[in-house]
């Protein structure tokens, strides 16, 4: 079968043609349907030797939804032609945070070190997948795969970063949404679904303000010398209950601490590499709170399809064929994705 794999850190993936893989066990064997190309497929594809703890060569791809096409013998729950989104973090299974569904905070990921699908283990910019267990897929009935794909990563992990911040949002609260690509459209869309905060929404491109207005901000503005005066000007002065930084550069870090009111939350999504200095006294306001969530849990990633099912939210897409993975990433590197870009094998 095709896949996408990365056989050298900071060389772009090659196409390959490798074995498809038979489940033994309690594995499946998905038919991949769709597949979403994440910022973070960057990040790996350059990281430097040594910097993430996978071994290559393997294929990339950790958004992934399709049907199952074969079963291994002790597989329970699922059946043959059952039509999923794959849960992406693999935990151990054993300790009490995967026994919750919550393989994101896996107690073992010094040794399972960020395993996921895509992420070590062979992924699904591929024809197939293989998944160590059923417990790792969630049903999506007829959901679009090119919808059902980036909610297990864009969805999911938007969707566990506001449920983080739940407790400082509600009607009358503000929250800011900086960076509305794959995950802060997706973000935007379910602070408007479940906490009836106002959403102000910010980057660096007008298209991506467009897609935030689709996608139900209340405002947007791009990045200038007076982003942090305008967005508390929308709140009144008082500043915003809670951002989400989707970035995560020292620039982006520092407007978000400085938009922030007392008793303010950050939640810090992007993986850009940017720092903020905690000091007390120091500029970060009092009763500042920062939470650096990861991925999601399995049972919000069911809720996610479900908000997807209801019309809830919409994943707005580029599409592209496997073969055409040079051209997406390409075009996400240069911020030139609309949404998120999804490869079809
Ligand atoms: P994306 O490229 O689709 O979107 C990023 C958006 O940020 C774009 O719209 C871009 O124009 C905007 N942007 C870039 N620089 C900016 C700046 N200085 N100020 C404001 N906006 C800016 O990326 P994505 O796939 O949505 O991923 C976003 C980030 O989240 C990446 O760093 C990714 O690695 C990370 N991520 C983290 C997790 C997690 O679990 N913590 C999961 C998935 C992705
Ligand atoms: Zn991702
Ligand atoms: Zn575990």
């Amino acid at each position: 079968m095709r896949a996408l794999r990365l056989t050298a850190w900071g060389e772009p993936p090659t196409q390959a043609e490798v074995e498809r893989p038979a489940p033994r066990g309690g594995e499946a064997l998905v038919r991949v349907e769709a597949t979403g190309l994440c910022h973070s497929d960057l990040h790996v594809m350059g990281a430097v030797p040594g910097a993430l703890p996978y071994r290559l060569p393997f294929t990339l791809g950790h958004e992934v939804a399709g049907r199952i096409a074969a079963l291994g013998p002790d597989a329970e729950g699922l059946r043959t032609g059952d039509r999923v989104v794959l849960y992406g973090p693999w935990g151990c299974g054993a300790c009490d945070r995967c026994a919750t569904g919550r393989d994101n905070y896996c107690d073992r990921r010094d040794t399972l070190a960020w395993h996921g699908v895509g992420l070590g283990r062979d992924g699904g910019m591929a024809e197939y997948v293989l998944v160590p267990s059923t417990r790792h897929l969630v049903p999506i009935d007829d959901l679009p795969a090119d919808q059902a794909a980036p909610l297990s990563d864009a969805g999911l992990t938007s969707y566990h970063a506001v449920a983080g911040l739940r407790h400082a949002l509600g009607e009358g609260t503000s929250a800011a949404v900086i960076g509305v690509g794959g995950l802060g459209h997706l973000a935007v869309q379910i602070l408007r679904a479940t906490t009836g905060s106002r959403v102000l929404a910010v980057d660096v491109r007008e298209d991506a303000l467009a897609l935030a207005d689709r996608s139900g901000a209340d405002f947007g503005t791009l990045v200038r010398a007076d982003t942090a005066h305008a967005l508390r000007a929308r709140t009144g002065g008082a500043g915003v209950d809670a951002v989400l930084d989707f970035v995560g550069t020292t620039q982006t870090l520092e407007l978000a601490a400085g938009v922030l009111r007392p008793g303010g939350e950050l939640a810090v999504v992007g993986s850009g590499g940017g720092r903020l200095t905690v000091s007390k006294p120091g500029v970060l306001p009092p009763g500042f709170r920062l939470s650096l969530p990861f991925w999601g849990t399995r049972p919000e990633l069911a809720e996610v399809v479900a908000l997807a099912r209801s019309g809830a939210i919409h994943v707005e897409t580029e599409r592209f064929p496997l073969s055409a993975a040079p051209e997406a990433i390409d075009r996400l590197r240069r911020g030139r994705v609309r949404g998120r870009a999804v490869l079809v094998p």
